[in-house]
């Protein structure tokens, strides 16, 4: 109670200039609405400092349009704590304190929508609540809206930089399945560019004079698009509604409401540095499960052939070796890729998952989410799009104990899409299946909505590595990126982690596949990197198991599931040294894209008994070594380009 006097009070004193002012429960973030020529704006401010410039907020629909003709009839604030628990996050427990502020907006007098934001210390929520309103043509009142425009604006201060992806234009891209999030990252760019018209995806990271801010979105389900951000002209960014040309013109670019009903959360992270952003939990602090888990759903580590054997590995010899192999590292999951159905047929299929859990193995199955939106003509095709072949498919995976599915092409922010999503998942989990999406849009926060949820690809992700010595040459650059922006806000199927020197089948430069230029000790960091509950690894059986023992026994423990996560030290593009615990064991991991070696004096209070350090010499050659505690709790490290150092430690 005494919180919510504080805020209180301190909103009547902001008042007298026009602006009703909350702040978070530790007072530092400020959210100012203001309302002036009946239109409406907010602004932001951490310990003084502008975050955000006043920025215009309404919703231009088919009913009215909800920008202009605006006045604050009602406000309320109050502050709600609750705490929840998600094993599939980078954090497995979250205790949550937010100022829920609640402004009442009218258009010509008549009730509009509830404009409710959730302020927590770092984190911003927000979302528009709209009400039914008087109908248009006659009778009582209308039971239904579409969101033609929404006008949320994100107006950052002058300096700002950008970290942004572009949104993918649909329709283009390999056999035309774009969007699907794959687009590079470009570091402190300047503001006022817009990808070509086509903008950029969540999240989107920015560097202002002050800090850094995170701008993305969450609760996203079938009863909404994905929306991405435009950059207007200059510092002015807002929400865009999913491109026309998104699933072959397919369904609308509008999403359609109920009234009531409302938009999805936009959230907004603000630190003085990244830890607020590596750190941040608000993707899923507001949603909530939308069913039960059919069964207790299992995660770790896993294996898949196709990343470094491609197409011709997906036949039943090379699919038993992997279950061998998987079996060998202790892992339980292997993920047989595209035309299965073809290469291996489904009775094959059948007697291979059986021989997979004789051996405590269960597999994941490929499938084309094709229909009619894309030219991908992988195999199996027709099934997960429609509802009587994908619940009859779901059946036979359950009965002859399929663990579950990766669903690939994907390629639209239609509020379609978000159907088809949302439709497969849970299916899936009447059945006790897993689901994978690739090809896809970012989860917005899925993992808690969905319990039997693992991942989206929705990044440039491994098989570029394969595709391109190029993008090998980028792969730490990249790995500074995603803890820090994409895996920042959602779990993150890469499919990482190759002691290969290169990415094929003779491991050498004879056969086409990339060239890896990262170390060994860099591929095992990976693991700890890159957040994905069920986590396939890019391990090629004759090369894993040749190599060093203390490699391989890293590669066999390293946890996939965290109970916590700590941002020591990053700049994006850069370097990065973050930290991850997995009940007791903290996983330390500092990489290194720049020339000059990465040097520093890590203090790791947290590590207090059982230090094992794996490090890297100038020529990326790997060791191991056990470490004394230090008293003081630091220690040094000193990591080359494309190397790494991690630290692994008992609390
Ligand atoms: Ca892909």
């Amino acid at each position: 109670m005494k919180n919510n006097l504080i805020t209180i009070l301190a909103l009547t004193t902001a008042m007298a200039a026009n602006a009703q002012t909350v702040k978070s429960p530790d007072g530092r973030l400020a959210v100012s609405l203001q309302c002036e020529n009946s239109r409406l704006s907010y602004s932001t401010s951490y310990d003084g400092k502008t975050i955000l410039e006043p920025s215009p907020l309404g919703l231009i629909t088919d009913v009215a349009d909800f920008t202009q003709g605006l006045s604050v009839e009602g406000f309320k604030v109050d502050t709600v704590k609750f705490s929840y628990s998600c094993q599939t996050l980078k954090k497995s427990h979250v205790d949550v304190k937010a100022t829920h502020a609640v402004w009442s907006i009218s258009r010509n007098g008549v009730p509009a929508y509830d404009l409710v934001f959730m302020v927590e210390d770092n984190d911003i929520a927000f979302r528009y609540e709209m009400r039914r309103q008087p109908a248009k043509v006659k009778g009582d009142s209308t039971f239904c809206a579409i969101i033609k425009d929404d006008q949320t604006h994100f107006n950052m201060p002058q300096g700002t930089t950008t970290f942004l992806s572009a949104q993918m234009k649909g329709g283009t891209g390999w056999s035309r399945t774009a969007p699907s999030y794959e687009h590079p990252y470009f570091t402190d760019r300047p503001t006022g560019d817009n990808a070509g018209g086509a903008g950029f995806v969540f999240p989107c990271l920015f560097k202002t004079p002050d800090g850094w801010v995170m701008i993305s979105e969450t609760g996203v389900t079938s009863a909404y698009c994905a929306s991405h951000l435009d950059c207007e002209q200059g510092n002015r960014y807002k929400i865009a509604n999913p491109l026309d040309a998104d699933y072959n013109f397919n369904g609308t670019t509008t999403p359609g409401i109920p009234l009531p009903g409302c938009t999805p959360w936009r959230t907004i992270t603000i630190g003085k540095d990244l830890a607020p952003i590596a750190e941040t939990t608000i993707p899923w602090d507001f949603v909530t499960p939308l069913y039960e888990p059919s069964k207790n759903y299992d995660y770790g580590a896993g294996t898949w052939s196709w990343i470094i054997g491609m197409d011709e590995s997906v036949n039943y010899k090379v699919q038993r070796e992997y279950i061998d192999f998987t079996a060998k590292m202790g892992f339980k999951s292997v993920l047989v890729d595209n035309w299965w159905d073809k290469q291996i047929g489904r009775d094959s299929i059948e007697m291979l998952s059986k021989y997979a859990l004789s051996k405590g193995v269960s597999l994941m199955l490929w499938y084309n989410s094709n229909g009619y939106w894309n030219d991908a003509p992988q195999t199996p095709r027709n099934i997960m799009n429609n509802l009587i072949a994908r619940r009859r498919e779901m059946a036979w995976m359950k009965s002859i104990g399929i663990r579950g599915i990766k669903v690939d092409f994907m390629g639209s922010d239609k509020q379609q899409t978000m159907q088809l999503y949302e439709d497969i998942l849970a299916d899936a989990n009447e059945f006790g299946l897993e689901v994978i999406f690739h090809g896809a849009t970012l989860p917005r926060g899925w993992e808690r909505m969905y319990p039997n949820f693992i991942g989206n690809e929705a990044v440039l992700a491994s098989e570029n590595l394969h595709f391109s010595d190029d993008f090998c040459r980028q792969e730490s650059y990249n790995a500074t990126l995603h803890p820090l922006i994409r895996n920042s806000v959602a779990s993150m199927d890469y499919g990482g982690v190759t002691f290969n020197d290169y990415f094929n089948t003779t491991n050498d430069s004879t056969m086409w596949g990339g060239h890896r230029v990262t170390s060994d000790v860099f591929q095992m960091a990976v693991a700890v990197l890159f957040q994905c509950p069920l986590n396939h690894l890019a391990l090629y059986p004759s090369v894993t198991k040749n190599n060093e023992p203390w490699k391989l026994e890293f590669v066999k423990n390293v946890p996939t599931l965290w109970d916590d996560i700590k941002l020591i030290d990053a700049y994006p593009g850069k370097y990065l040294i973050i930290a991850r615990r997995h009940i007791h064991t903290w996983y330390v991991v500092a990489i290194n894209a720049q020339k000059e070696p990465l040097k520093r004096t890590l203090s790791l209070p947290m590590l207090k008994c059982g230090i094992t350090l794996y490090s890297d010499d100038t020529n990326l050659k790997g060791s191991m070594k056990e470490l004394k505690i230090s008293k003081k709790s630091t220690y040094e490290i000193n990591v080359p380009q494309n190397g790494a150092a991690i630290f692994v430690g008992k609390e």
